[in-house]
């Protein structure tokens, strides 16, 4: 069956196969020679070869080979040049390409089909022997380090030592002979590490380099980015060779990165960055600093007019931003590659917004070309100008990333996230950022690095997570194994705090003030774009007015889930709440909470007039008791208590014992405390309707609360629950002699619930499902503890996401339309949204809109989030129904 299946395709001939087959930069290049864009001509190994790959137990079957053999021999013929040949040698790329971009996350060897007879060649056929013997060098590190996984350490050593020992500051000053001898070096070394000689035969080559790219999509940084980024494992990646072109013949010879708009700015202008007589690694690698596209114009004025039209050509056929390689050879250009470019979010909104007023794309898919996560880079505070004009700059960089970051230096990756998992803010200093480096980069603050331009590994990946980055800080001299920056020979060390502006590439020392971000301009056009064209209301978790008032002006429509709990915890109410818990009997309790009402009306009232005409869904009190309560250890408040409370401290004691729950999440606490001690949750309905009735005089207009219950299992559970609060709210109402249209709800987050949503929703006017709990009760995972294993379980791909973040669709997500179709059938209009923390995922947030609910709700600074990924959601739900219909 497999042997059938075409799994190696020519670029001329693989149009409209796609990136799920091909890879982005497979799909790319077939696209390119389509648009006549000039690329070196090449093939693409599919990602289903990947995946026979693994099936076959990592090994690359013989039809496979075959095939692969077969094109090269179509390679060959296009490009008139030959494959191990002795004269007009055809040398080959292959490159990793995976569906999703994952920038320097996988492998690429480059100068493949070298040995001692086609370096020979290529020396005479380019007249350019010293270039010859250098991409060999290359070649014999690259496949020693990438096709065979041994580190280049030594390598490079050999390398370091000459120059050292002659005296050069440059690679490029290293002479041929010296190249030669260094080449018969590295062939040793091989030797001697893998007790064989170099392989030869270029057809070896090409098939053990085909195979390291594969392996490659399961390393371990490979892993870690797919998961930040969702990438599913089984997508594979697909392989690309390519012929070679050669940026190093001389200087009218080079290699460089553009950007079709500024990738930092989003200003309509070509960025780019070219590095005469060089090869693409020494780019990406940040080693040495590119020219900026002035000078690029300068020495080569033709090839740089050709450069600009074909980036706009390739702009209009793509209606996107264009990240691209380049190479030119002998003053002949060439693209590598082209993909839609990573950029910041500031230059996201910016290129939408512009590419809509150019009339290149509408409205709903400027929506589309926003990445919803990054919105959270603009919501994020900023360095306090005022503050910042008392400090001054010591060193400064490129603006690689924005955004702001102060914290303590660290070194070294690990360093990190050792001392970020202690609470600690780190900055991450590094000479230059390898992709080893990526942990310590979500665990810090802000990286600064001495070398790279802006696409440097670092910068493209703290651009693609949104961390503020300053790259290539020259002035600063990086000593990681000592722990010190040095500059203008003042040195820091961990001890130092510094402060990182990745807006402008300025460092600066000590602790700069934050403030928050403004959200005008391109954000407001495209957030209002997004609330035309999404369905569902975006609601706001919010436990405290401040909460609240962040979330409305973000944009939040209401409150979805206010923790009442958390009302409890101030200095002047915990006693009371102490006092409650302690009680010996009914009427105790009923006076403690008493005191405790007023306090509620209050903070009630505040949401309401934080919000006016919109709903406020309050949730009665949820968490197990003991946790108002000290640890049996702290015996110092619980001696206040006791003194408070005119108590024995035995006493206190000994109720902290009976609290004591093996499971408390899974024990007395919800719905639960109402059955037990049903006084708590009419004291809280009364507060509410007290705050309504008093909110809706203020606001001179209707407020129409909504009473959450957590936690129920069962229709007489809630017929219960419900029974104490209508009591309570009607009682209140006709003592005040004013009527309030209000709803009493429940969430669905037990899956009891869930499965009984049909029943509920006889008595339910509402469910919003707490995923949180849900996904903790289906998936049996403790919601504290599941940190502890999860990682085991994403090593394995047995989950790969969080489940508490992500919806799992196929086992919660099964609950969440189970209740939702069970609910619906008995209440027609009842009204379903989700107040866990999966409210504000985006992958969560496409599922529930989806599944039909009305709403999600989630922290205020995830609502800008929210609102465009629903928007994204609906747009694609359309855009599915109507491609279904044809
Ligand atoms: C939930 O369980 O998802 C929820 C929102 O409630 P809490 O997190 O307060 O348990
Ligand atoms: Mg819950």
């Amino acid at each position: 069956m497999a042997k059938e299946k075409k799994y190696v395709y020519m670029f001329g001939d693989a149009y409209g196969l796609g990136r799920e087959l091909l890879g982005g930069k497979g799909a790319g290049l077939v696209e390119m020679t389509h648009i006549g864009v000039p690329i070196p001509q090449g093939f693409t190994i599919t990602t289903e070869a990947c995946t026979l790959y693994y099936e076959e137990g990592k090994k690359i079957p013989q039809y496979l080979i075959d095939d692969i053999y077969a094109k090269m021999g179509v390679l060959q013929k296009v490009t008139g040049k030959n494959f191990g040949g002795d004269t007009n040698p055809l040398l080959v790329s292959v490159r990793s390409g995976a569906r999703a971009s994952m920038p320097g996350m996988m492998d690429t060897i480059l100068n493949l089909g070298l040995n001692d007879k086609t370096v020979v060649a290529l020396a005479k056929q380019t007249g350019n022997e010293r270039f010859a013997y250098d991409s060999f060098r290359r070649f014999i590190l690259m496949f020693t380090n990438i096709a065979k996984g041994h580190p280049r350490t030594e390598m490079d050593k050999m390398l370091d030592d000459l120059k050292k020992e002659k005296g050069y500051k440059l690679d490029t000053e290293v002479t041929t002979p010296e190249l030669k001898v260094l080449v018969e070096k590295y062939k040793a070394y091989y030797k001697k590490t893998f007790g064989e000689d170099f392989p030869s035969d270029p057809y070896v080559q090409l098939i053990t380099a085909v195979g390291a790219v594969f392996s490659s999509w399961d390393n371990p940084r490979a892993n870690v980015y797919r998961q930040m980024n969702g990438i599913p494992y089984e997508w594979g990646t697909a392989v690309n060779v390519q012929s070679m072109a050669f940026g190093n013949m001389g200087e009218d010879s080079g290699t460089g990165v553009a950007f079709s708009r500024n990738p930092s700015t989003g200003e309509n202008e070509i960025y780019a960055e070219f590095l005469p007589n060089a090869q693409g690694e020494d780019v990406v690698a940040g080693i040495r600093t590119p020219l900026k596209k002035e000078e690029f114009q300068k020495r080569l004025p033709e090839v740089f007019e050709q450069f600009k039209k074909t980036i706009k050509v390739m702009e209009a056929h793509y209606k996107d931003m264009q990240d691209m390689e380049f190479t030119v050879e002998k003053g002949k250009l060439y693209f590598l590659q082209t993909r839609n470019g990573k950029r910041t979010a500031r230059a996201a909104l910016k290129i939408a917004c512009d590419l809509v007023d150019e009339g290149v794309i509408d409205e709903e898919e400027a929506c589309l070309r926003v990445e919803p996560k990054q919105l959270n880079d603009l919501l994020h505070p900023t360095f306090d100008p005022a503050d910042l004009k008392k400090h001054k700059p010591f060193v400064t960089g490129l603006p690689a990333s924005p955004g702001a970051g102060t914290g303590h230096l660290v070194f070294t990756a690990e360093e990190a996230k050792a001392e970020h998992d202690l609470g600690h803010k780190v900055v991450l200093a590094r000479a230059e950022t390898s992709p080893e480096d990526i942990i310590g980069m979500v665990n810090a603050e802000a990286i600064l690095t001495a070398r790279g331009g802006m696409t440097s590994h670092a910068a493209v990946v703290a651009r693609s997570m949104g961390k503020c980055c300053v790259a290539g800080a020259g002035a600063a001299f990086i000593d990681e194994e000592k722990k010190t920056l040095t500059v203008d020979g003042k040195t820091y060390t961990e001890k130092d705090v510094i402060s990182v502006d990745g807006n402008m590439g300025y460092v600066y020392e000590g602790e700069i003030k934050m403030i928050e971000a403004g959200t005008g301009g391109d954000f407001g056009r495209l957030m209002a774009w997004a609330d035309k064209y999404r369905r569902m209301k975006i609601r706001v978790n919010a436990n405290t007015p401040t909460d609240a008032e962040v979330g409305a002006k973000f944009g939040g429509e209401g409150i979805g889930l206010c923790r009442t709990e958390r009302m409890f915890f101030g200095t002047d109410r915990i006693l009371h709440m102490r006092a409650m818990i302690l009680s010996d009997n009914t009427e105790q309790r009923v006076a403690a909470l008493e005191k405790l009402r007023p306090y509620q009306v209050s903070d009630f009232y505040n949401m309401y007039m934080t919000n006016p005409g919109k709903m406020v869904c309050i949730r009665l009190l949820d968490p197990p008791l003991h946790e108002f309560l000290p640890e049996i250890g702290d015996t110092e408040t619980i001696k206040n208590i006791a003194k408070d409370l005119n108590i024995e401290e035995q006493k206190v004691i000994d109720r902290i014992g009976q609290l004591k729950q093996a499971n408390p999440m899974m024990g007395f606490r919800g719905v639960r405390l109402c059955v037990a001690y049903p006084e708590i949750y009419r004291m809280q309905a009364t507060a509410i309707i007290q705050a309504a009735i008093k909110a809706q005089k203020d606001l001179k207009q209707p407020v129409e609360p909504e009473i959450m219950i957590p936690l129920t299992g069962a229709l007489k559970e809630f017929h219960y629950a419900k029974g104490i609060v209508v009591e309570a709210v009607e009682a209140e109402m006709a003592k005040a002699g004013v009527k309030l249209v209000y709803h009493v709800g429940t969430m669905i987050e037990v899956p009891r619930g869930a499965l009984q949503a049909g029943e509920i929703a006889k008595e339910a006017e509402f469910f919003s499902y707490g995923t949180n709990d849900l996904t903790q009760l289906t998936m049996g995972f403790s919601r504290d503890d599941a940190g502890q294993f999860l990682n085991y379980y994403y090593e394995k791909k047995i989950y790969e996401f969080d489940p508490f973040q992500t919806v799992d669709v196929d086992g919660v997500g099964e609950l969440v339309k189970i209740a939702f179709d069970r609910g619906r059938a008995t209440r027609k209009d009842l009204l379903v949204g989700v107040c866990g923390e999966t409210g504000g995922d985006p992958a969560s947030i496409e599922f529930y809109n989806k599944v039909g609910l009305d709403y999600v709700s989630c922290s205020p600074f995830r609502v800008p989030l929210a609102r465009l990924a629903a928007a994204q959601a609906e747009i694609k739900l359309q855009r599915e129904k109507k491609a279904a219909k044809k």
